[in-house]
């Protein structure tokens, strides 16, 4: 029944009493999670089309069917609970896929009484499948007959925000596709569904056995609780169609290198024998450690009662939605600082899921009920956060977690709470189950272990306390919960145990053991101030890199032997101006003034790529990692360049500051800026002149190295992006994580083939890349002939005491013989083997 080309009146399909969908004994359609819609305890035997429309989807065990009707609206037609489990028997279905039928036409026929008999309830579900573009009013709660009218279909105002879904219209293209992620479609993976969708205009969806979910909603993807390689349908409908449909299938079927599903440290212990005063529980991070254990509850909310003006609440949930945005930008950004990519994962993913269309869609609904913001947030969470635990796989379960993250952060954002727990040094922290960002906050208040009553060990929280090197243990039951805070209890997280009532004894020896860890680093520490010698006396020089003039003091403090490494561009980015000259020359000589007596390398601005300037719009890039980036900006806006080159020239002084031009490719742009600083040099008065070096980070500029090597004061790989720019994989890329592996042998030549190019005019080479700070890595680099090794600033004793157990010889020796190797993990194997890591 069409009453214009948006407006439609579903008419009833089945005869029977009309149930709402929150009243449907089963949580996936009861919290709306597969679509809004109505249900129908059938009387009759026979399905109706409920409008006319095409046949768009015929499950393969004949219990449901989608038909689109000519707006566009998908609905869904399922008999009965659970009856997938029937594998067909008792359902004969009269249509085909891609067949046209009419209103009232009947599509399939059932066994009522064998149905009824063998599964769950024969209520049946009409569900709207893409709901976000319509409004939808019931016309009936009372039984109807076939055929009389039951929902009113309105398309909705289009949210400016939201892609025009006129433009979702037209061409279709589908396909299926098994999934290889780890684990299933959780949370990451579903983000970067979510994400590789949002890049076309076309609206695509997922559908596995009888559920659908656009990919816009990352809760209804993880909500169709799919596992991995099972095998699902995607269909994308708009202009380009094809293109979102090759992108999903490449981004569903590649898998992601995800660490959410470790091989556990620890089987979880289900039976074991009891022990008196030790709760048992399953290891998420490694660790022994004894201190005083402190519980923390989670937040309660006051009591709603109802009588909230919406349009006021609606502005609260905005503004603590924001208000959270931020904040997760920030931790964002600095994990990306520190190159977490885990972290980085982790919070991209919780953005996303702070812009759910279901969730937010779900919480305004309650809003406009008149509930307050804060009760509407939490039960759109927890609605979610059920449907996530009623799957059948613990790992997509764990995910709730997040979700709860988001609650509490939002309702805290909301109540103005202030975010901090009084923490005695040292504590061990015992809760329900805490949240990354529970985590994230404990950790840099000094929290020595943790300890939850729930959880698992593939949840986020997990991953970042492995990152952060905190025993945690958990599923450790409510037990946990009644502990007094305060009593000292022994976290042994390899072996499962939380020991609460230890002897003196054991905790004097579990105190031991982390002493003599902790000794063994403070030992690196006192020792880092000193010159890294090898056994054979080379002398090796350990630098940090830094952003800032506070970190350089850090450095400074921890031993490094001076900047290898001051990234510039953060002095440029989240501002609305670019510095001046004399606020550059004002910072670069506070990271100097930090440093004593030790050299300074001053990095030139490298922006573009993923780098980016709100006042410094460049043009749209194709491919912005090989686009106008690096030195190539010199060339696009010279007088940024100049002025950065003037403000370094007055740094002084200038025997300690050194010049280095990143994404260098060819002699010509080495010699262009050394003759542009000696004309600013001359125009300024300024007699002398910083040393000057370039980057290796493009193959081409280490294949040129010895060129590059007799007009440059010293040579600098960037292994970073010369790992990205050899390997042909985007270093930020989440599937090739594992793979962008600074240690492939082709990298290796590179770098052996730019200490060879430097040694020829006497040039000295260093590693400013993440490689530098990776130990296995040392005695390779070493033995190809680097000199200076620029570390992540808390690094530097640790490398410091690496280079000490080494023999210069030795290493270079065994190092030509891994460029023959054939990957990464083969060098990797060999390095362990011939230098090995002190546990
Ligand atoms: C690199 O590419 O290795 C490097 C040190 O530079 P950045 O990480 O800033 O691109
Ligand atoms: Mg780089």
């Amino acid at each position: 029944m069409h009453n214009n080309n948006n407006d439609l009146t579903l008419s009833a399909p089945l005869a029977g009493p009309v149930l709402p969908l929150r009243s449907v004994p089963d949580p996936v359609f009861a919290t709306g999670a597969m679509g809004d819609g109505i249900a129908i305890d059938p009387l009759n035997d026979t399905l109706h089309a409920p409008c006319a429309g095409q046949v768009l989807q015929v499950a393969r065990t004949g219990h449901a069917v989608t038909l689109r009707a000519d707006n566009g609206a998908e609905v869904l037609l399922h008999l009965g609970l659970d009856t997938v489990g029937l594998k067909g028997e008792g359902f004969h279905v009269l249509v085909q896929e891609g067949q046209r039928v009419s209103a009232g036409q009947p599509l399939l026929r059932f066994d009522l009484d064998y149905v009824a008999q063998h599964c769950r309830s024969l209520i049946s579900l009409l569900i709207l499948t893409n709901g976000d573009a319509f409004d939808l009013r019931p016309l009936s709660l009372s039984p109807v007959k076939v055929g009389e009218p039951l929902l009113h279909l309105t398309r909705r105002v289009l949210d400016p925000a939201r892609p025009p879904v006129t433009e979702a219209l037209g061409e279709q293209a589908s396909a299926r596709v098994k999934v290889a992620h780890r684990g299933g479609l959780h949370a990451r993976p579903a983000a970067l569904v979510r994400q590789c969708a949002a890049g076309f205009a076309s609206q695509s969806h997922l559908t596995f056995k009888d559920k659908s979910a656009p990919c816009t909603s990352l809760v209804a993807l993880m909500g169709l609780g799919i596992g991995e390689q099972d095998e699902v349908q995607v269909s994308c409908q708009g202009a380009d169609c094809q293109a979102a449909l090759q992108a999903l299938l490449k981004t569903l079927g590649t898998a992601l290198d995800t660490h959410a599903h470790p091989a556990p440290v620890t089987a979880p212990v289900i039976q074991r024998p009891a022990e008196d005063g030790v709760l048992h529980g399953v290891c998420a991070a490694p660790g022994l450690i004894a201190g005083p254990l402190l519980r923390l509850d989670a937040l309660q909310l006051p009591p709603d009662h109802g009588q909230h003006q919406p349009e006021e609440q609606r502005q609260a949930l905005g503004a603590a939605l924001e208000q959270v945005r931020n904040d997760i930008r920030q931790t964002l950004e600095q994990a990306r600082q520190r190159r977490d990519q885990e972290e980085q994962d982790i919070f991209n993913a919780h953005l996303a899921l702070l812009e759910d269309p279901t969730l937010l869609d779900a919480a305004h609904a309650t809003i406009a009920q008149g509930r307050a913001a804060t009760h509407a947030w939490s039960a759109a969470i927890t609605e979610q956060c059920q449907v996530l635990q009623q799957l059948d796989s613990p790992l997509l379960a764990e995910r709730a977690n997040d979700l709860r993250d988001l609650q509490q952060r939002v309702l805290r954002a909301l109540l103005g709470e202030t975010w901090h727990y009084d923490l005695p040094p040292g504590a061990l922290v015992a809760a329900e189950e805490l949240t990354p960002s529970d985590l994230l906050q404990l950790s840099a208040q000094g929290v020595a272990g943790l300890c939850m009553a729930a959880g698992g060990a593939t949840s986020h929280v997990a991953i970042l306390a492995r990152g952060k090197g905190l025993p945690c243990l958990v599923a450790l039951g409510q037990e946990i919960l009644h502990v007094d805070s305060g009593r000292q209890v022994v976290l042994d997280a390899d072996g499962g145990r939380l020991e609460l009532a230890p002897s003196p004894q054991r905790l004097q020896q579990v105190m031991h053991a982390h002493e003599a860890r902790q000794q063994r680093r403070a030992v690196q520490q006192q020792q880092a101030r000193e010159p890294a010698l090898t056994q054979d006396g080379l002398s090796i020089e350990v630098a940090a890199n830094v952003a800032c003039s506070d970190e350089a003091r850090e450095a400074h403090l921890g031993g490094a032997d001076g900047i290898g490494l001051l990234r510039t561009e953060f002095l440029f980015v989240d501002r609305q101006h670019a510095p001046d000259e004399a606020e550059q020359r004002q910072a670069y000589q506070a990271v100097l003034d930090a440093m004593g007596d030790k050299p300074v390398i001053i990095r030139t601005i490298d922006v573009g790529g993923d780098k980016q300037l709100d006042y410094l719009p460049l043009p749209a890039e194709a491919n912005p990692v090989l686009g106008l980036r690096g030195i190539r900006l010199a060339q696009a806006r010279p007088e940024l360049l100049d002025q950065q080159l003037r403000a370094l020239l007055q740094v002084t002084p200038t025997e300690r500051c050194r010049v280095m031009l990143p994404m260098v490719t060819e002699v010509a742009e080495l010699l262009q800026i050394r003759q542009r600083l000696d004309a600013l040099a001359s125009e300024l008065g300024v007699s002398q002149r910083p040393e000057l070096g370039v980057m290796i980070e493009v193959p081409a500029a280490a294949l040129m190295a010895e060129h590059l090597a007799e007009h440059a004061d010293f040579l600098s790989i960037g292994t970073n992006d010369l790992s990205q720019y050899t390997l042909a994989m985007d270093r930020d890329h989440a599937g090739l994580a594992s793979r962008v592996d600074a240690l492939h042998p082709a990298l290796l030549r590179l770098i052996a083939q730019t200490c060879t190019g430097a040694a020829r005019h006497g040039r000295w080479v260093g590693v400013c890349g993440a490689l530098a700070s990776d130990p296995l890595a040392t005695p390779v680099l070493i033995g190809l002939g680097v000199s200076e090794l620029s570390v992540s600033p808390p690094q530097v004793g640790e490398i410091k005491d690496r280079v000490r157990q080494l023999d210069a010889r030795q290493c270079r020796q065994l190092s030509q013989a891994l460029l023959d190797l054939p990957g990464a993990a083969a060098v990797r194997q060999a390095c362990a083997q011939h230098w090995p890591l002190q546990p």
